[in-house]
């Protein structure tokens, strides 16, 4: 039997999970979809199979045919669907970021903790690349050494007129945020944020952070980088270094040039990595629960990234609280 899945949200990403879980992940099916325009939602319903549309997420979430809900809605309304998902017992799939606060963030894990069992996975599809899980099984294998420096690079072409200075950190970098913790199975210690733009929309910007075990890292955002959308990581270490980049199968040699295309976003650049994380998601919550990215790394991660942004205002570099991971999180 299928999963019944309910999706809050259907929007660009949240039409991209629907038609990954109606065309390529076996095991799902899309049973219910909500979202704030309900004549989108009765769009893409009408393009399913069989999917009813309810007026509020919280309905969806109420529907007793819906298994297992993905929130696909925008970030300040997280909170209120993962805790009424929490609240019927419901594995919940939420797209980055977790909650837009830190109080939000804690209801949350205290709702989960309270429950006694992982209901929520985060969004952060990093987790699933093939290349940067190589990277990582590099490290922990110990063939780079003891890992001193990283270098990562997130670029896209464009950026939406609504886009903030500090949406580059909370929506974009919290990305490298969650990678770092884990990649290298680490915390961030501190952090510093700013950009050759003094004023108005502050993009490109610079991140330049340290591990709770002393390595250092930088981080490139630049939103309006034009070209594509590139993100890349290099890692050094005391024994060698490796690096990812743009993932193209086609070199064109033409005119004197090697030529290596440039993805056009973030959906061709990480298509496998949507789809190993919902055929991940879609067999946990089969189960009742949840893998990936945690509660409490979505928590981490906005703690990063709400420092990130007091220092790109400030010019401080500003610390990260330290935490005790409750242990549903070890
Ligand atoms: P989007 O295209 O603006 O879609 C969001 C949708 O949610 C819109 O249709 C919006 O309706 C709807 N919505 C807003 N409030 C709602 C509510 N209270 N209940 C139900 N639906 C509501 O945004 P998106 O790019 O798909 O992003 C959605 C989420 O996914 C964001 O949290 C974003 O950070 C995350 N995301 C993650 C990745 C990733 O790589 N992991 C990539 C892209 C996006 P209106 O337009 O009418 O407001």
């Amino acid at each position: 039997m299928a999963l019944k899945v309910g999706v809050i949200g259907t929007g660009m990403i949240g039409r991209d999970h629907i038609r990954r879980l109606t065309e390529v992940v076996s095991g799902a099916e899309v049973v219910a979809v909500s979202d704030a325009d309900e004549v989108v939602a009765k769009e893409v319903a009408a393009g399913l199979p069989s999917a009813k549309v309810h007026a509020a997420g919280e309905d969806l979430i109420a529907d007793s045919e819906v298994e297992a809900v993905i929130v696909c809605s925008w970030g300040p309304t997280h909170e209120q669907y993962v805790l009424a998902a929490i609240a019927a017992g419901k594995p919940v799939f939420c797209e980055k970021p977790l909650a837009t606060t830190t109080d939000a963030c804690l209801r949350i894990i205290d709702a989960e903790v309270a429950s006694g069992q992982r209901l929520v996975q985060v969004g952060f599809m990093r987790r699933y690349d093939a290349g940067l899980v190589a990277m990582r099984d590099a490290i922990r294998a110990g063939e780079l050494g003891e890992v001193r420096l990283a270098h990562m690079v997130h670029r896209n072409p464009t950026s939406t007129t609504s886009t903030t200075s500090a949406n580059l950190v909370t929506g974009s970098m919290i990305h490298e945020l969650d990678q770092l913790r884990w990649m290298l199975d680490d915390d961030i210690a501190t952090i510093r944020v700013s950009s050759p733009v003094a004023d108005g929309f502050r993009d490109p910007q610079l991140a330049v952070i340290q591990m709770r075990s002393g390595v250092l890292v930088t981080v490139d955002v630049f939103v309006n980088a034009r070209y594509g959308y590139d993100v890349r990581c290099e890692l050094v270490g005391t024994k060698g270094a490796t690096a990812s980049g743009p993932v193209s199968p086609v070199r064109t040699y033409r005119k004197g040039q090697e030529q290596v295309p440039v993805s056009p976003d973030f959906v061709v650049r990480f298509s496998e990595a949507y789809r190993k994380e919902l055929i991940d998601w879609v067999l946990a919550a089969e189960g009742g629960g949840a893998g990936g990215a945690s509660t409490w790394d979505g928590h981490l991660a906005n703690l990063a990234a709400a420092a990130g942004v007091e220092s790109l205002s400030t010019g401080d570099t500003v610390e990260i609280p330290t935490t005790n991971t409750p242990d549903l999180y070890r």
